[in-house]
């Protein structure tokens, strides 16, 4: 490898640095991760069995390109890796045809031209018969989403990463960063490490690592409940696409059978409470959470035994206008950061790691992502 390339210390191995990580070692970069867990761990915003990924997206349709090529860089890691990460099956989002995730989806679809199909509650129930609907409302069915495995994800895009030339250090949490004269130095259980360019993906923990006005990410609680199928068959991912569901009563996203066992369920609906300390996460949820959730389920997704057979909780990074935080870090030079990604990073993931790329090599990158600037919230 070059000795010019640079060198890049990413801080934090979650699903952004690591798809970063691979990105950039791709281009020649001499990448070290640091995380303080191990790889694929369950303490932060990247695990939990499944994803969402979703082409029309209700965020808003500046998302598109962005979606469009995280779709081909996620076939292109399952080429690299061997392993099936993406599995379209399918994405519906139910809703009366007024609530506004619907109108956006609509908006999006139309907008861009992508295929869809909105059925009503009749024809939805004859499709879809493992979600009980109300007479008006409506779904908006995507055929290019589908479901996400986040744990071997993460895993293959470190191996992907390792093998073009990078370091993976686990159990190496990043204490303390200073800027240099030619880059950064910074201290990992004591240790010092000097590198060119620091690439700052601490997700939840932003915070923590960098506590200034411009990062305003707060760290969250999201707790999701798996539900046994009673029809297993009927609720893997060729039967049951993801949801995402706007009811009156509830709102929630759900997730087809993948374990051979339960469809898991994020209640939107009951709050996702702020963490004062990401690291400590509740082992489970309170038992009034558990019994609304099931509550959820039984009045609209009659299929499933209504008690969770179990629970995972994890933490993840909002901002206040629920975008994310990706570019240089202002007042600072070479210095990266992706953070904040507000409950929907995941399916991005892979684009966000050839824009760290760009932004890494070229200080700017081609994608429109004006409205991830970091200064917005100076
Ligand atoms: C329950 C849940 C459901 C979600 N559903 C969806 C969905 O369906 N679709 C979708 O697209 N998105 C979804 N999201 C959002 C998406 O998963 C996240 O946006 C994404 O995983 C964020 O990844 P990250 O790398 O920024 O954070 P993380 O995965 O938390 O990674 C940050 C890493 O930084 C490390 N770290 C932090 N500080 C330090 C330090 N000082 N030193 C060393 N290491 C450090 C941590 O150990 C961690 O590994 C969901 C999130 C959650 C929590």
């Amino acid at each position: 490898m070059a000795a010019s390339a640079p060198r890049v210390a990413v801080i934090g191995g979650g699903v952004i640095g690591a798809m970063s990580a691979w990105q950039l070692a791709g281009r020649g970069a001499r990448v070290t991760v640091f995380d303080r867990y191990g790889r694929g761990h369950d303490r932060g915003a990247s695990a939990g069995e499944s994803r969402i990924f979703r082409t029309i997206y209700k965020e808003g349709g500046g998302y598109v390109p962005l979606l469009r090529r995280a779709g081909e860089l996620w076939r292109e890691l399952e080429a690299t890796s061997g392993r099936e990460l993406l599995t379209l099956c399918g994405g519906l989002t139910i809703g009366l045809p007024e609530h506004p995730d619907l109108l956006s989806v609509r908006r999006c679809a139309r907008e861009h031209e992508l295929p869809h199909r909105i059925l009503d509650s009749t024809q939805a129930g004859g499709t879809f018969p493992q979600h009980r609907m109300d007479r008006a409302e409506i779904a908006v069915f995507d055929p290019n989403a589908g479901v996400l495995r986040p744990e071997p994800a993460v895993q293959a895009a470190l191996d992907a990463a390792e093998s073009l030339g990078a370091e993976i250090r686990s159990y190496q949490p990043v204490d303390e960063l200073a800027e240099t004269a030619t880059g950064w130095r910074i201290t990992v259980d004591g240790h010092r490490f000097d590198t060119d360019h620091v690439l700052l993906c601490p997700g939840p923990w932003a915070r923590t690592l960098l506590p200034r006005k411009e990062i305003s990410v707060q760290a969250r609680l999201i707790t999701a409940c798996w539900f046994a199928a009673r029809d297993v068959a009927g609720h893997r991912p060729d039967r049951l696409p993801i949801a995402v569901r706007r009811h009156a009563e509830a709102g929630f996203s759900c997730f087809p059978v993948l374990d051979g066992v339960a469809v898991k369920i994020v209640p939107h609906h009951l709050g996702w409470p702020d963490l004062d300390d990401p690291g400590d996460l509740p082992r489970g949820a309170e038992p009034a959470f558990a019994k609304a959730a099931s509550a959820a389920v039984e009045r609209l997704l009659p299929g499933l035994v209504p008690h969770p057979v179990r629970i995972g909780t994890y933490a993840e990074g909002f901002t206040p206008d629920e975008h994310a935080i990706v570019g240089p870090l202002p007042g600072s030079a070479n210095a990266t950061v992706l953070t904040g990604f507000s409950g929907h990073g995941f399916k991005l993931a892979p684009v966000l790691g050839e824009i760290a790329g760009d932004l890494v090599f070229h200080g700017k990158s081609g994608y429109d992502i004006g409205h991830l600037d970091p200064s917005r919230f100076a």
